[in-house]
C-alpha cells in the first residue's frame, strides 16, 4: 500500500486530495480532453472536466487523464494518441464543434479513428430548424449562416449523433480499434444537456454494459488531518486484519476543512469496503461527521429543520459569509432568520449590543465578544440559536497575542447551551475566512446536535 502526496484539485477551493492506497490495476479507465485555447490562458476555468471526471467516476471508470489542449489540431491529435497508448477505453473530448474555423474537434476524431466526413442532411436539417427562427429575425440568415451550418453537418461515417443543445451536434465513435471516443461540445451548459443522451447512445450503452460497478463509500471528518488516516490504514495493512485490502482503493480529499476518505471496492470487494469503513470510522469516531458522505450543510439544514429551530448570525471578519453559505441551501429560510456583518466595534454595540466595554477590556477578536455577537444575533432575531465570529483576517492587523488568523466562535442557545472555539486558523485572509465559515458551520451542527453520537 502507497501514500501518494497530496496533490492540488483545481475543481474545488482549498481542496487537496491523495491517493492513500489501493490496487494498481482497477477499474475501466477513460481519458478527459477538454480542449480550448481560452482555457491555457486563464481566463476561462474549466468547469467541463472536473464535471465529467465526477460522472465518469459514479459510472465505474477510473479516470486515467483529465488534460487541457489547445485549439491546435495536431495537439488534439497527439493527446489522443497518448490517452489512446496508455489504455483509456473511452475518451470524452470538450470543445471545438462550433462552426468557427478554429472548432476541429469532429475532424481530427475522425481523422484519428481513421475515417472521413460526409454532409448528414438530417442534422443540417435539425441544425436549420434551431436556427432559423433568431437568424431571420437577426438577418443572418445568409450564405455565412449556411456555411456555418454545413460545416457542423459533417458527420464522420460510422459515428452516432447527438442531438445538439445549442447548434452543435455531439458524436459517439469508435476506429477498427482504440477506445470509444465521444465529442461533446464547449459551453458547459450544452455539455451537460447533451451528457445523458450520450450514455443511452447504442455504442457508450454497450460499454456500459461491460462495466462492472461497486457502490463506493464516502466517510467524512471534520478536525483530522490526512496523516492520521494515512498511519490508520498503515496499521490496518500490517496488522494483516484485512486480507483483501488490496482490491479496495482508498482516496483522501480535504475539502471545506473536512477529510473525505473515498473507499473504492473492486467488484466483488463491496464487504471488505464496508468493514475497512467500519473500522476506520471506530478508530476516528470523534471525528466523523457522517458515514454516507452526506455533508456538514445537508446535515444541519435536516437537523435545523427535523427539530424546528432557527439560526442568526453576527459576523464580523467573515462579512456574511457564514450567512450566505446558510442561504445558499433551498429553503433555508425556514430556519435562517438572518445576520448582521458587524464589522466597526460601533457596529458591534449599535447593531449587537455588545458592551463597549467588554470590547475595551477583552478586544474586539476575544471569545467574550464572540459570544456576546451569538447572544446579540439571537436575541435581535429572537432565534433559538445565535452564532459570533471574530478573528483577524489579515494580512495586516495580527498581535502577538491576536496573530493573524486567530479567530474566536461562538454558538449560544436559547435553552443556555455555549460552544465556543477559538483557535489559530493557517493561510491567507480569504482562507481565514472560508475556514473560520468551515469549522462555523460545523459548530452550529454540532449545537444542534447533529452530529453522529460516539
Ligand atoms: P461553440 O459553438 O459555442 O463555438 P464549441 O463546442 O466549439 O461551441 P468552444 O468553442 O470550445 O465550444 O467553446 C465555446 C465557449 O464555451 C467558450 O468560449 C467558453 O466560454 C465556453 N467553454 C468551452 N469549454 C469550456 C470549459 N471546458 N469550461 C468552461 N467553459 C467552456
Ligand atoms: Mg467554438
Amino acid at each position: 500500500m502507497s501514500y501518494v502526496p497530496a496533490a492540488d484539485d483545481p475543481a474545488a477551493d482549498s481542496a487537496v486530495a491523495g491517493r492513500a492506497s489501493g490496487p494498481t490495476a482497477t477499474r475501466p479507465t477513460a481519458a478527459v480532453l477538454v480542449t480550448g485555447s481560452e482555457l491555457l490562458t486563464g481566463l476561462v476555468r474549466d468547469a467541463n472536466g472536473p464535471y465529467l471526471a465526477r460522472e465518469l467516476g459514479a459510472l465505474g471508470f477510473e479516470v486515467s487523464e483529465l488534460m487541457l489542449v489547445g485549439d491546435r489540431p495536431e495537439d488534439l491529435r497527439s493527446a489522443l494518441e497518448f490517452v489512446a497508448g496508455n489504455g483509456a477505453e473511452l475518451v470524452i473530448t470538450s470543445g471545438g464543434l462550433g462552426p468557427t474555423a478554429d472548432d476541429l474537434t469532429a475532424e481530427v476524431v475522425a481523422g484519428f479513428c481513421g475515417v472521413g466526413s460526409r454532409l448528414d442532411p438530417g442534422v443540417q436539417e435539425t441544425i436549420n430548424a434551431k436556427t432559423a427562427r433568431w437568424a431571420s429575425r437577426g438577418g443572418f440568415d445568409g450564405p455565412a449562416l449556411e456555411a456555418a451550418t454545413r460545416k457542423q453537418s459533417m458527420v464522420p461515417e460510422g459515428a452516432s449523433v447527438l442531438e445538439p443543445v445549442g447548434t452543435a451536434p455531439g458524436l459517439v465513435l469508435r476506429g477498427t480499434s482504440g477506445p470509444l471516443v465521444v465529442v461533446l461540445p464547449g459551453p458547459p451548459r450544452e455539455l451537460q444537456g447533451m451528457w445523458p443522451s450520450a450514455l443511452t447512445s447504442p455504442p457508450m450503452a454497450a460499454l456500459l454494459a461491460g462495466v462492472q460497478h461497486a457502490e463506493p463509500r464516502l466517510l467524512r471528518f471534520f478536525g483530522l488531518p490526512e496523516s492520521e488516516i494515512a498511519a490508520t490504514l498503515r496499521e490496518i495493512e500490517t496488522s494483516g486484519g484485512f486480507p483483501e485490502l488490496a482490491r479496495v482503493e482508498v482516496t483522501t480529499c480535504l475539502r471545506r476543512s473536512e477529510l473525505e476518505v473515498d473507499l473504492h471496492p473492486l467488484p466483488g470487494a463491496e464487504k471488505t469496503a464496508d468493514a475497512l469503513a467500519e473500522e476506520i470510522i471506530t478508530r476516528h469516531r470523534r471525528n466523523l461527521v457522517s458515514a454516507d458522505g452526506t455533508t456538514t450543510d445537508e446535515l444541519l439544514a435536516r437537523v435545523l429543520g427535523e427539530h424546528g429551530l432557527t439560526v442568526a448570525t453576527g459576523e464580523s471578519c467573515t462579512g456574511g459569509l457564514l450567512a450566505g453559505r446558510l442561504v445558499d441551501r433551498p429553503g433555508s429560510s425556514s430556519y435562517v432568520s438572518g445576520g448582521v456583518v458587524a464589522y466597526s466595534n460601533e457596529a458591534k454595540t449599535s447593531l449587537l449590543g455588545v458592551p463597549a466595554e467588554l470590547i475595551g477590556t477583552h478586544g474586539a477578536v476575544s471569545p467574550e465578544v464572540a459570544r456576546a455577537l451569538a447572544d446579540g444575533a439571537r436575541e435581535r432575531f429572537g432565534t433559538d440559536i445565535g452564532i459570533g465570529i471574530t478573528g483577524v483576517a489579515g494580512p495586516d492587523g495580527g498581535t502577538e497575542a491576536k496573530p493573524v488568523g486567530y479567530v474566536c466562535i461562538c454558538v449560544t442557545t436559547r435553552e443556555g447551551g455555549v460552544l465556543a472555539r477559538d483557535r489559530q486558523l493557517p493561510g491567507g485572509r480569504s482562507d481565514v475566512r472560508e475556514r473560520s465559515v468551515d469549522m462555523g458551520m460545523h459548530l452550529l451542527l454540532r449545537a444542534a446536535g447533529g452530529l453522529p453520537r460516539g
